[in-house]
């Protein structure tokens, strides 16, 4: 029988682990898994779960209420940056401590608690004394993408769901299964390296094989100036931006349409902002980090073929050590990409090092 659990991809034991905890819950728990598994999904399936009377029918009105982000009882916390600050995890322990409105739970959703948990950080401190002693009708849910050990104090007032990466064809057939072409969904799929959120972004995106394109011809038109390399960043960065556009676009239809909702407090609008901003930013990640996949193929492709003949001569030599090095500058990039570096920098330092190499 389809329920809230459905929709998720690849994910049927953890869909049928939370179907039996949605009965009886217990004060917390904590949903793990690799960014393509759509944690976020998930939180909201199983908070629609707990507070549906039928544990999750995907059809009644409280059903509906949560999977659409209006459920009173259902607080998602929200930050401004890309780390949890202490004051943002203390309000969602404030929150917990409300008796909930209507029938259910008062559940309390913080995603990436990773990037609060670094030992002895106030933010940790925070979110393990609202962890403590919860009320009785007081539900955490929280996740990360990573079990770090720093994780552990965390993990031991909770109980662990973890999630696994959905293949490559089990993201294809959801993706199929939605409307897509085969051609279509294969090539999102592909560039989007196991993240079903990405693919389905990706699917309807006209402009993403001229896209992988140019990254994949820009050995060839890297040119042997720090001119021409310069340029060429400077294209990538504008194609990026063209990329983002119909992100942007939508960003701006849900949030006129989510501020008419709920008359534009002030608060949901800052936490609206945060969240558009914090999508945006993953997007461009992304895409950077597609364009480093790619680029890394065709020298490892270049790799392959020098080395490939039956006499490996001076200049195949050569060739091996430039396509090694440039792997080596795609790598630091892509190092450089995860600590949350200036993109336009970032993009042409990765040009100029490669006209270097
Ligand atoms: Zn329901």
């Amino acid at each position: 029988m389809a329920d809230v659990f459905s929709e998720l991809v690849g994910q049927e034991r953890a869909a049928a682990a939370l179907r039996h905890y949605a009965r009886d819950p217990v004060h917390a728990y904590l949903i793990t898994g690799p960014s393509g598994a759509d944690l976020h999904g998930v939180l909201v399936a199983f908070a629609a779960a707990l507070q549906c009377t039928e544990h999750g029918c995907a059809t009644c009105e409280r059903c509906r209420a949560v999977v659409s982000g209006h459920d009173p009882d259902v607080y998602l916390a929200s930050r401004a940056g890309l780390a949890w600050r202490v004051d943002e995890l203390r309000e969602a322990g404030r929150v917990s401590r409300r008796r909930p409105l209507s029938k259910g739970y008062q559940i309390v959703i913080v995603e990436d608690v990773d990037t609060a948990v670094s030992g002895a950080s106030p933010a940790a401190a925070a979110l393990l004394k609202s962890l403590e002693e919860p009320p009785p009708l007081t539900v955490f849910l929280l996740s990360a993408h990573e079990m770090a050990p720093a994780l552990d104090t965390v993990a031991s007032r909770c109980v662990r769901v973890a999630l696994r990466a959905p293949s490559d064809a089990e993201l294809i057939t959801a993706l199929v299964g939605e409307g897509a072409t085969l051609q279509a969904a294969t090539l999102a799929v592909g560039a989007a390296h196991g993240d079903l959120r990405r693919a389905r972004l990706l699917v309807h995106d006209a402009g993403l094989a001229a896209r992988l394109d140019r990254w994949r011809t820009v050995p060839d038109r890297l040119g042997g100036t720090s001119a021409s390399a310069s340029a060429l960043a400077d294209e990538l960065l504008r194609a990026l931006d063209a990329a983002s556009e119909p992100l942007v676009a939508h960003q701006r239809y849900e949030m006129a349409r989510e501020a008419s909702e709920t008359g534009s407090r002030a608060t949901s609008r800052k936490e609206l902002d945060a969240r558009v901003r914090r999508e945006l930013r993953r997007f461009r990640v992304d895409e950077l980090r597609l364009g480093c996949a790619t680029l890394s193929r065709v020298y490892r492709d270049r790799l392959t073929e020098a080395l490939s003949g039956v006499d490996v001569d001076a200049r195949d030599r050569r060739r091996a050590r430039a396509a090694l090095g440039a792997l080596d500058v795609v790598a630091e990039a892509g190092r450089r990409l995860e600590a949350n570096l200036d993109e336009t920098l970032l993009v042409h330092d990765l040009l100029l090092s490669l006209v270097d190499v």
